[in-house]
């Protein structure tokens, strides 16, 4: 366990998001950073076409001013990588010119009835995403910096997709041949767009040099590991000169792009096999769990750091997605509730012993210990305390902020 992970994460936070417009080359222009997101525009003959627009307005609206630095020609096409808020907020800023807005349906429908669990998972990605915290408490959100719309007063504006595609397809827009492909992972209805006249690709939110959400706390369908895998052996198949990701610093050159996106699919890769593996042995969900570790020559690079997504997320997300709840022991079969056999524990420890110990954890900084402990009886303030330190020991600001929105709310 890193001890200081909140160093950690604003450490990278202030070496890696400083905004920038990347010239790719003569017309393809990169915006690194402007938003939570990035985008890219590519010039074509008397348009502009973007592909994702920035989380919200105000990023939008800078993005645009800088682009009117290089070209006057409007942005009359938009195409969107995936459906999350955070690439398409930017795109009412677009509405007067824009003529064709592209996106893809999912390759499989999401289940059923997720409308009727929407107040918890907007409770969840509220806290996740650190919204509601300050600048302070936040730092950022791990994959860029923090949404306009908590920071800079911008406001989600977006624009109904006019042209909804279900098979990957080539296309030429304004002079640009663009390939339009499939490619499921983080999402089901992601694609990666394939400028071959300029070996450049832009690959969505598959691919960011930090570990990926693998499994999100906000709560998701299960990310199916195998696909994502899948879907890089693909973009790795492209002979690209340049890889522009929706998060984080863009790639140059065939060979980093290879050794990179190399080892974020080797380490997804290898997560998925270890697990299965471990769960083929027998092992419950916490044995894998502590037995599934990233090899040091993966966990060691820059772009593998667990500023957003964690590894152990991501195994007890395919254990779960691969066989349920049931981890194969029957003491779990029909355990007592929670609070019954916590009730017991406490009877047998004692409240004072109890207590003792929560304080001496907490004075030798065990504060997860101590989180535990503080199930079996009832000190929110404590607890509170816990929880916020807590948050200082990890580098996932997913984590951090759901600690630290969880304390607040004691
Ligand atoms: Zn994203």
């Amino acid at each position: 366990m890193i001890m200081n992970g909140e160093k950690a994460l604003l450490d990278f936070y202030k070496e890696t998001y400083q905004k920038e417009m990347i010239k790719v080359n003569e017309r393809i222009y990169h915006f690194f950073s402007y938003g939570h997101s990035n985008a890219t525009a590519i010039i074509g003959e008397t348009s502009v076409i973007l592909i994702d627009t920035l989380d919200c307005d105000v990023f939008a609206k800078e993005m645009l001013k800088d682009l009117q630095t290089i070209t006057n020609k409007p942005v009359e096409t938009i195409i969107y990588t995936h459906n999350h808020p955070d690439h398409r907020g930017g795109a009412g800023v677009f509405k007067d010119t824009v003529k064709e807005i592209i996106a893809f349906t999912p390759v499989k429908p999401m289940l059923k009835h997720y409308d009727k669990i929407n107040d918890v998972l907007m409770q969840r990605g509220h806290d996740q995403h650190g919204y509601g915290l300050t600048d302070e408490e936040a730092i950022c959100q791990g994959i860029g910096k923090r949404e306009g719309k908590e920071t800079n007063q911008g406001h989600y504006t977006f624009v109904t997709p006019t042209t909804l595609y279900e098979q990957s397809l080539s296309r030429t827009i304004d002079g640009v041949s663009l390939q339009l492909v499939r490619a499921p992972g983080e999402t089901d209805d992601q694609i990666f767009v394939w400028l071959e006249d300029d070996q450049v690709i832009c690959t969505g939110d598959n691919y960011y040099g930090v570990f990926p959400a693998l499994y999100a706390i906000r709560g998701t369908q299960y990310r199916d590991l195998a696909t994502w895998v899948e879907t890089l052996d693909n973009i790795l198949s492209y002979p690209s000169i340049a890889l522009l990701p929706g998060h984080t610093k863009p790639l140059f050159s065939y060979q980093e792009i290879q050794e990179v996106v190399g080892n974020f699919k080797k380490a997804i890769e290898f997560i998925l096999f270890e697990t299965l593996e471990c769960m083929n042995k027998g092992m419950t969900i916490d044995e894998t769990v502590e037995h599934v570790q990233l090899p040091s020559q993966l966990s060691h690079l820059p772009y593998l750091k667990e500023y957003y997504g964690m590894v152990e997320w991501a195994v007890k997300s395919v254990y779960v997605g691969y066989v349920g709840w049931f981890d194969g022991n029957p003491v779990n079969l029909l355990p007592l509730y929670q609070k019954e056999y916590y009730q017991e524990l406490k009877a047998l420890i004692g409240e004072e012993k109890l207590l003792d110990k929560i304080n001496q954890c907490m004075n030798n900084q065990q504060y997860q210990l101590a989180l535990q402990l503080l199930e079996l009886t009832d000190y929110p303030q404590l607890k509170k305390e816990c929880l916020l330190q807590r948050a200082k020991q990890v580098t996932s600001a997913n984590a951090r902020h759901y600690y630290i929105a969880r304390a607040k709310r004691l």
